[in-house]
């Protein structure tokens, strides 16, 4: 496909994610190019959404500074869906005109532009949060391993499910302040990422469904506090068949305040995390093939389980 032969080694960037979703967007007319608003730093986050149907589903990519390749499998999803619409092809056995009639399919690919950057890029002295980011990062410049927001929250922790029982294990951990990973913030959306993303789901009637991408590990998790959505452990069953990956269960620090357990315990609706891929974080621009070629069943079928 065009845009994994195009993948820069670095990585995938928020202005490489706009730079390609303008491009659908100029090609593909019934694709709408919205916006959640920006991030801390003032970068886009943008919103696709596409459909027409009573049933709507939601697809996030790249909480994590280190995981923008879940933004690089999003937004192949996404070209191989737009073009199937356009040439009325049926994949999987389903006509994707007439899954798009009767669902709408809504996708961020990249919910934080800031860590990525950060991971990618590293930090320069003309950030308004040099100094004090340049401290959560121990002093180092490398932020290769950088996984929260712009201002050290970690986006996937920063969810009102579990908030303060997680923040009470926090400061056992001795994580007291902003840092490259597992912060969850001073209060439940705090972050303008997940206050806007909340924001936005809190007006979707219809969402039958959340799918929330991470690296890695080739596992789905679909229950929080040990509940999980009417319905989910079949829908995760399903995907686990067709990706080869494996049903989870989050334990410790790990298994609060993120996007899948506020929707489940808050909304009740399926949701589901899967981490992608295999290998220590950063994963390759390489793997985003081949983590696609597993999921792309899952990412299609989606609609049709919930
Ligand atoms: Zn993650």
């Amino acid at each position: 496909m065009h845009l994994f032969s195009n993948l820069n080694k670095a990585g995938f960037d928020a202005e490489q994610v706009s730079i390609f979703l303008h491009s659908l967007a100029q090609k593909y007319s019934f694709l709408n190019y919205t916006s959640l608003g920006n991030s801390i730093l003032g970068k886009e986050i943008p919103l696709i959404t596409l459909g027409s149907g009573e049933r709507s589903l939601l697809y996030v990519g790249a909480h994590h500074g280190m995981e923008w390749v879940t933004a690089v499998v999003l937004c192949a999803f996404l070209q191989e869906l737009c073009e199937a619409m356009k040439q009325a092809h049926s994949l999987y056995g389903y006509s994707i005109p007439l899954l798009l009639s009767t669902h709408t399919l809504a996708l961020v690919p990249m919910l934080n532009p800031d860590g990525v950057s950060y991971q990618i890029h590293g930090i320069e002295p003309e950030n308004p949060l040099y100094s004090r980011v340049l401290t959560m990062n121990g002093g180092d410049h490398d932020f290769s391993h950088w996984q929260a927001n712009a201002r050290g929250v970690d986006l996937n922790h920063n969810y009102d499910a579990g908030f303060w029982d997680y923040k009470s294990l926090e400061l056992k951990n001795g994580i007291i302040q902003g840092a490259s990973t597992r912060y969850s913030g001073e209060a439940p959306e705090s972050e303008p990422e997940v206050a806007r993303l909340c924001n936005w789901i809190r007006f979707q009637r219809k969402l039958r469904g959340v799918l929330t991408l991470h690296t890695q590990g080739e596992e789905i998790y679909y229950k929080s506090a040990e509940k999980a959505a009417k319905g989910s452990e079949a829908i995760a069953k399903k995907m686990a068949q067709w990706s080869g990956y494996r049903l989870s269960e989050a334990k410790g620090l790990a298994s609060y305040g993120g996007l899948t357990d506020w929707c489940i315990q808050t909304l009740g609706i399926p949701s589901f995390t899967l981490e992608c891929g295999k290998g220590n974080n950063p994963l390759p621009a390489s793997q985003a093939i081949s983590i696609y070629a597993s999921l792309r069943k899952s990412l299609f079928l989606f609609p049709t389980l919930v």
